[in-house]
């Protein structure tokens, strides 16, 4: 069987438009949405991330900054730095290049960055409301971009059994945690499952997100399935590939996304969507009054449940 390949460009590209005319409307009434990337001594490939994340928004009409510092600035030099960021009125998302080098306070960052800015769900403001399912907070680019690709698909995702190999702070929960407020029935998998195979084996969806190149090998999928691979690995020869043997596992599945050009591709577009809800948002509790930063404010308010996602 030759496996449908779900391309993350279409997933993108039907985002386009409508991305576009929300960010003019805002720019028509309030300045366009802007969003800052901040990074601190930030790898090649981060750097590479952050341009084409800039790029993907631009093209929605978002203004865009890479604030990039030196290794070495000292963490208190920074925090004020990222709080000037933060305080800035004309800004409406902010994205981490994460990890931080270790002389900087991650959990400060955290801690400080305004949550109705915070576009890639690292306070601990956005991953509550994540938890809570209360659509109010912004949820993590990568995880929803998953959900986007199954989505644009027509790939159903409540009832389905769904294997998820991989359980990080920064894709394997926020993702489960999406899975299961889509009526999934959610297998989590790590280093220490006992069969990973037949638990793969098992899935109607098979997502990898393990960072492990190939580790996901034909016969784990189930015959049909649709397989999701999340990880950007540098295989043999230098090139990107994913977690899954791609040649191997889309003999046997339905559906299978590439590595690159699957999740990775509407991910950006994920940023993009935060950043324009975040830019709505914020309009529009100023107009009621709302400001997320204070905690009197952390309740939801009338007009807040309309913001749209
Ligand atoms: P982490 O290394 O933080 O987490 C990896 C997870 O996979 C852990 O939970 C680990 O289990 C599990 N795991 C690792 N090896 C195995 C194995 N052999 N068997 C079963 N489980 C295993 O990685 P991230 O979550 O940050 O990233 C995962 C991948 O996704 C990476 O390749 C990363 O580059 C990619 N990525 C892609 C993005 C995109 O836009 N497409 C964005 C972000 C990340 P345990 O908890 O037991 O250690």
């Amino acid at each position: 069987m030759a496996a449908i390949v779900l391309k993350g460009a279409k997933v993108a590209n039907a985002l386009k438009d409508g991305l576009a005319a929300r960010a003019a409307a805002l720019a028509a009434e309030f300045g366009a949405p802007k969003l800052v990337i901040v990074g601190v001594g930030a790898r090649p490939d981060d750097e590479a991330y952050a341009r084409g994340a800039i790029k993907r928004c631009e093209v929605a009409g978002i203004a865009c900054e890479l604030r990039l510092f030196s290794p070495d600035i000292p963490d208190g030099e920074f925090i004020s730095e990222f709080k000037k960021i933060n305080g800035d009125s004309g800004v409406h998302g902010i994205l981490v290049l994460s990890p931080l080098p270790e002389g900087i306070d991650q959990a400060a960052v955290k801690n400080a960055i305004d949550p109705a800015k915070d576009v890639d769900c690292m306070s601990p403001a956005n991953i509550a409301k994540l938890f809570t399912g209360d659509a109010t907070g912004h949820a993590p680019c990568t995880p929803s971009a998953v959900i986007e690709t199954l989505r644009y698909y027509g790939i159903p995702l409540s009832g389905s059994r769904v294997t998820l190999v991989g359980r990080s702070l920064v894709v394997g929960k926020p993702l489960a945690l999406l899975l299961l407020a889509q009526n999934a029935t959610l297998t989590v998998c790590h280093t220490r499952t006992r069969d990973l195979a037949e638990e793969c084996r098992r899935a109607d969806i098979l997502i990898a997100a393990a960072g492990k190149a190939g580790m996901i090998r034909g016969d784990f999928v189930k015959p049909g399935a649709a397989v999701v691979d999340v990880g950007i690995n540098v295989g043999e020869g230098g090139a990107l590939c994913g977690d899954v043997d791609y040649e191997a596992a889309a003999e046997a599945a339905g559906y299978i996304t590439p590595v690159p050009g699957g999740v990775g591709a509407v991910t950006t577009a994920m940023l993009a969507r935060n950043v324009i809800a975040a830019c709505e948002r914020i309009n529009k509790n100023a107009a009621v009054g709302y400001d997320s930063r204070l905690p009197e404010n952390r309740v939801v308010g009338r007009g807040i449940l309309d913001a749209p996602m």
